[in-house]
């Protein structure tokens, strides 16, 4: 079976069942021009009928008194049927093949008809851009009748000079053919990409396999985001019960007396009052370390604002 390369086509399920049913599926290339697509060229004729018949069926729904210009998905299936059986021919389906080259015993490309083409023309041999307009007169009054007539006289020799220069198309700004690359990467690889034989690229093997690593990745991802969040668990515990024994050995130390071994496991921290957090030393974040300075200064202030006062 033959189709373009939509990526419905390629769903694991219809893949499946095709492969169960025995069903070779082809696709055509994608973004291809219609004159390379045998399919286009078949189903043309399709379209050309149904229209046909569309028209024929509107005329019948005129004549019967229905003047509701839309047509039902019903009225679809109705026009279908009645030009189900006639819109093609065997010859048909070997002339849209025969039209892209495609032929029962060989591929010939000079088989695609080319009347319509346009041929881009060569690039010019020398792509020194082209002088258009004269320079403008030497040690003339600018706009005087002199400097004017010098400028026309230089404007008629480049003209007669450059008359017979060759240009290409895009310096003449006719518009040409831009064959863009699309960067292949095998990490943004679109289903789209693959054409041909369903069966010899195995497409359905791709498919499951790329499904399965889709599937351990978010289970790899779950499983993380679940460690992440037991460590974090046991990290903030922990800091709480350090808060604890800390507040417990502020004064005295208690956990000595119990006979604690290697000494105090609080001694010598000190809590910093504006992130909360216990530090071997002084806290050196630069939030605290700011708000630290900016109380300082202000306890000077005041200060030095009472002691003047007292004077
Ligand atoms: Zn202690
Ligand atoms: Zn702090």
């Amino acid at each position: 079976m033959c189709s373009d390369n939509h990526a419905s086509r390629k769903d694991e399920k219809l893949l499946a069942f095709c492969k169960e049913k025995g069903i070779r599926l082809f696709f055509e290339l994608s973004n291809t021009s219609g004159f390379l697509q045998a399919l286009d060229q078949f189903n043309k004729k399709y379209h050309m009928a149904y229209e046909k018949e569309k028209r024929r069926y509107k005329e019948d729904l005129k004549r019967m008194g229905r003047k509701d210009p839309h047509l039902s998905l019903a009225d679809f299936l109705i026009i279908n049927s009645e030009m189900w059986n006639t819109w093609w021919t065997p010859s048909d389906r070997r002339t849209a093949f025969r039209r892209v080259g495609v032929l029962q015993n060989r591929i010939d490309s000079s088989e695609v008809d080319r009347s319509k083409f346009v041929m881009p023309l060569p690039p010019p041999v020398d792509t020194v851009p082209v002088r258009r307009v004269a320079e403008s007169p030497f040690r003339l009054a600018k706009g005087s009748v002199h400097y004017w007539k010098a400028k026309y006289e230089a404007q008629v020799e480049l003209t007669c000079e450059i008359v017979d220069t060759e240009v290409g198309p895009k310096e003449a700004g006719v518009l040409g053919p831009e064959i863009v690359q699309r960067t292949k990467s095998a990490k943004c690889k679109r289903i789209t990409d693959g054409h041909g034989s369903v069966v010899l690229s195995k497409l359905l093997e791709l498919r499951v396999e790329a499904r399965q690593k889709e599937e351990a990745e978010t289970v790899r991802k779950f499983n993380a985001a679940q460690e992440r969040a037991v460590k974090k668990a046991a990290a903030s515990e922990e800091v709480r019960a350090q808060l604890e024994a800390w507040q417990a050995c502020r004064l005295v130390c208690v956990c000595q007396a119990e006979g604690a071994e290697g000494g105090c496991p609080v001694a010598g921290l000190v809590l910093c009052p504006y992130c909360d957090t216990l530090k071997k030393r002084a806290c050196r974040v630069g939030a605290c370390r700011a708000a630290a300075q900016a109380e300082a200064e202000l306890a000077a202030a005041v200060e030095g604002g009472s002691v003047a006062n007292e004077e």
